[in-house]
């Protein structure tokens, strides 16, 4: 990867022999094998140990979970808040491995609108609950930097899986708990995310 990132800074019309850039190769190599590694992350050592069998079905809520990935179309950041929610019917995930969940979807080339279904659909099968929901709120600077259509740089992506689909009262109290940043009952008005930076 060192000698792409040197040619690559070479194509930018820089001189990849002059001090301040003769250790970046190495640096962003080190930088991109973190923000990709999610892709040898294995989901069940992961939640190893961390499921357990309950009797207890009221809605479980993990809000405002950071998170950065990268967008597929451009290799650039976006980033923001992800907010969790499952109803068990037998099983719960132990709470500090929601974020890692997230983490591992995150670290990977995205769209957003994937990455809230892969988090979903996880929960989903490992604990088979009443329902799940995802929300993902964030900015993305392949839009805001590149100064094109800075009214879509922020997008909300969710997925609603049993319970949160079926009832609208299940849906609100979540989305009520979560406060989004953006107006609650808007949500399907923001633009899709993967599709807003895709055109060019
Ligand atoms: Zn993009």
């Amino acid at each position: 990867m060192q000698e792409l990132i040197r040619k690559l800074l070479t194509e930018m019309g820089e001189d990849p022999a002059r001090e301040g850039l003769r250790d970046t190769p190495k640096r962003v190599e080190k930088a991109y094998k973190f923000l990709t590694s999610g892709y040898d992350a294995d989901i069940d050592r992961v939640l190893n140990n961390a499921l357990f069998a309950v009797d207890y079905s009221e809605m479980v809520i993990v809000k405002d979970i950071d998170f950065y990935s990268l967008c597929e179309h451009h290799l650039l950041p976006f980033f923001g808040k992800c907010h969790v929610a499952y109803i068990p019917s037998n099983k719960v995930i132990g709470l500090s491995k929601i974020p890692r969940l997230v983490d591992v979807f995150s670290r990977r080339l995205q769209v957003q609108e994937r990455l809230t279904n892969q988090i979903a659909d996880t929960i989903r099968e490992k604990i088979a609950p009443l329902g799940v929901a995802v929300v993902m709120e964030a900015t993305h600077l392949c839009m805001s930097m590149r100064g094109v259509e800075k009214q879509n740089s922020f997008a909300v992506t969710s997925a609603m899986v049993g319970a949160f689909r079926n009832s609208a009262r299940t849906r609100m109290e979540f989305l009520e708990l979560i406060k989004l940043r953006s107006a609650v009952p808007g949500l399907r008005d923001i633009a899709p995310a993967g599709l807003a930076c895709i055109e060019d």
